[in-house]
């Protein structure tokens, strides 16, 4: 069978099992046609990602507003982005993933690493490992510290909830008949359970819910998955409404520069196949290409540090230092414990029979492993008593392999409990290496650069290791400490070999940061500094790194945000 005919069939398949489960709109193939484009718009956004799918939704239920809404990828219609067991196939793929790289990481073995960002409708919600968490009260109470009014946990909450149907129904923390379905996990592994016993015999307790506020406590992670598939952006928020006469999409569209007439943006310049297009927004554009594509399209239009743009022979608008810098991201460490006769992830993958039977159990049952992407169990810890809230994330996969993503699992049973500082002080910088925004912009994060980063590291990795080689839960099943190895027991040796095998969570915020200060890039309203007509609505704009994953932080910014732009524009 031709490749084509292939993905034809499978997709069929998908298509009926996805109606059987009550998920419309994913495989309908609607051409949004660039011919008879409407020539100018009142809001024009950037980016159809977590963020730009739900501006597009909120913004064109005014039938008054013309929005267009322009993406660089092509429409989610590979059937692995619905299938969260896809999760490896739909990342460091160019059909949905940007491939970016960093620059060669000094703290993490001199690696460039690969850095994958979503390339189609939903975005990164198209790509992501679907894991819904809010991060802690303390965390917006502080961008509110910060002078951004309108931003203290009692401020977003209402809008987690807006956008949220969660599987148990409305409460006091959850919002029910919103756009992302929030569900309960769909499959477990013994191996995941024995953790969350061994955590607790050191005194780290279950928690029934991660987004009260408060997040202290081990369990298993809800999902953005709605019976099974993938509740992206693109489905929860747009496919409800991509047929509304004063919406138009256009995919392939990657953007070039925006235009400013006076420091006022006018434009928007972008190619589809090479050919450069232009179109004019009445009212605002909105940057929504996330935490990489927002500075970069920002520098590419004169909005940057002065050196830069000069370096590249860009027209200055506004020279501003700090856009792209603060970079700031979730840095994985993964040690991974080898055990026996327990049944892991790395057993199925090498088992016909198994692999048919978890192909069925996703079919029929919409249960197992093609429920979940990589992370099951979740947990938040401190790695000191002293301090407020949690500052470290477990990410626990029922899998191993050497190299995420890349390489293959292991073929011997074994896990990997991966723990994360979740408000790291290393700070990194997206900087254009051309005027050309099809060339890939310079990545630096920086890892592990500051001291109190290696120390939190190190301590980290001895808090892993002491649950489960400590632990009576795991005795019996005799875990082997792959990596780092049982033997190094430094802060300052562990954190240099937790470089070695760290990865990125995929959580880069803060490159256009949210402030009060003249250097900040965007006020409390999200309005460009210094600029009119322009906002930036994305995870760009986080003053600082949420305690957890961001993919939920970014949908609430966006229902924030649209709330803003229509109260803007009536007045
Ligand atoms: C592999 C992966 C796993 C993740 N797992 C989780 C998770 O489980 N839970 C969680 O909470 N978070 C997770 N995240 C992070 C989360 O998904 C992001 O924080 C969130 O999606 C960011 O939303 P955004 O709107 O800022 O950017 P995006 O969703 O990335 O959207 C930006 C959009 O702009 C488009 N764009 C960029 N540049 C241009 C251009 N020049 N022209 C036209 N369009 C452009 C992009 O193609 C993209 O569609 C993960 C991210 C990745 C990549």
């Amino acid at each position: 069978m031709s490749q084509i005919k292939k993905f034809k069939t499978s997709r069929n398949i998908l298509k009926v099992v996805a109606i059987n489960a009550g998920i419309t709109g994913i495989f309908d193939f609607k051409h949004y046609k660039h011919s008879n484009l409407m020539d100018n718009f009142d809001f024009i956004i950037i980016g159809a990602g977590s963020a730009g799918c739900v501006l597009a939704n909120r913004l064109s239920a005014n039938p008054n507003h013309k929005i267009l809404l322009l993406e660089a990828g092509g429409k989610d219609t590979n059937p692995w982005i619905h299938i969260p067991g896809g999760y490896f196939k739909t990342m460091h793929n160019p059909e949905t993933d940007w491939c970016f790289n960093t620059e060669k990481e000094p703290n993490c073995d001199n690696r460039e690493m690969v850095y994958p960002r979503g390339k189609t409708l939903g975005g990164s919600s198209s790509i992501n490992g679907m894991l819904y968490i809010r991060g802690q009260s303390n965390d917006y109470n502080y961008w509110r510290q910060l002078g951004n009014v309108g931003w203290s946990w009692e401020d977003v909450l209402p809008y987690f909830k807006k956008s949220e149907d969660f599987q148990f129904g409305e409460n006091e923390f959850h919002g029910s008949g919103g756009p992302i379905k929030v569900e309960k996990i769909r499959a477990t592994f013994k191996v995941l359970d024995l953790f969350l016993e061994a955590a607790e015999e050191f005194g780290y307790k279950k928690t029934e819910d991660f987004n009260t506020g408060n997040n202290e406590g081990m369990g298993y992670f809800p999902f953005t998955v709605k019976n099974g598939f993938r509740c992206s952006t693109a489905v929860g928020y747009l496919n409800p409404v991509k047929n509304r006469k004063n919406l138009k999409i256009i995919t392939n569209a990657h953007i070039k520069n925006i235009n400013f007439e006076n420091k006022k943006a006018t434009n928007v310049n972008y190619w589809i196949n090479n050919e450069l297009f232009s179109v004019k927004a009445n009212k605002e554009i909105i940057l929504s290409a996330g935490t990489i594509g927002s500075p970069h399209i920002l520098q590419a239009s004169g909005i940057g540090p002065s050196k830069l743009l000069k370096d590249n022979n860009i027209e200055i608008i506004k020279d501003h230092s700090e856009v792209g810098a603060n970079l700031t991201d979730h840095l994985m460490l993964r040690p991974v414990y080898k055990i026996k006769n327990l049944e892991t992830l790395n057993d199925i993958y090498y088992s016909i029979p198994k692999k048919i039977l978890t192909g069925l159990k996703f079919l029929f049952f919409r249960k197992g492993p093609l429920t979940v992407g990589a992370s099951y169990a979740c947990g938040f810890i401190k790695s000191d008593p002293h301090l407020e809230t949690p500052n470290l994330q477990f990410h626990i996969s029922p899998a191993s392999t050497d190299v995420l993503g890349k390489a293959s699992l292991h073929k011997f049973p074994a896990f990997t409990p991966t723990i994360t500082n979740v408000r790291p002080t290393s700070r990194g910088s997206i900087e254009l290496k051309s005027p050309d925004t099809r060339v890939s912009p310079k990545i630096k994060m920086n890892y592990l650069s500051t001291q109190e980063d290696r120390e939190i590291a190190g301590k980290s990795l001895k808090i892993v290791r002491n649950i489960v080689m400590n632990s009576k839960a795991y005795k019996e099943y005799e875990p082997e400490e792959l990596r780092p190895g049982i033997n190094i027991t430094d802060n300052e040796t562990l954190a240099v070999e937790a470089g070695k095998f760290a990865n990125t969570i995929f959580h880069p915020v803060s490159t256009c940061r949210m402030g009060k200060d003249e250097k900040a890039v965007v006020s409390d309203r999200l309005i460009a500094h210094g600029l009119s007509n322009l906002r930036i609505v994305d995870a760009s704009v986080m003053p600082h790194i949420t305690s957890g994953n961001t993919n939920a932080p970014t949908i609430m910014i966006a229902e924030k945000a649209a709330d803003m732009i229509i109260e803007d524009s009536k007045s």
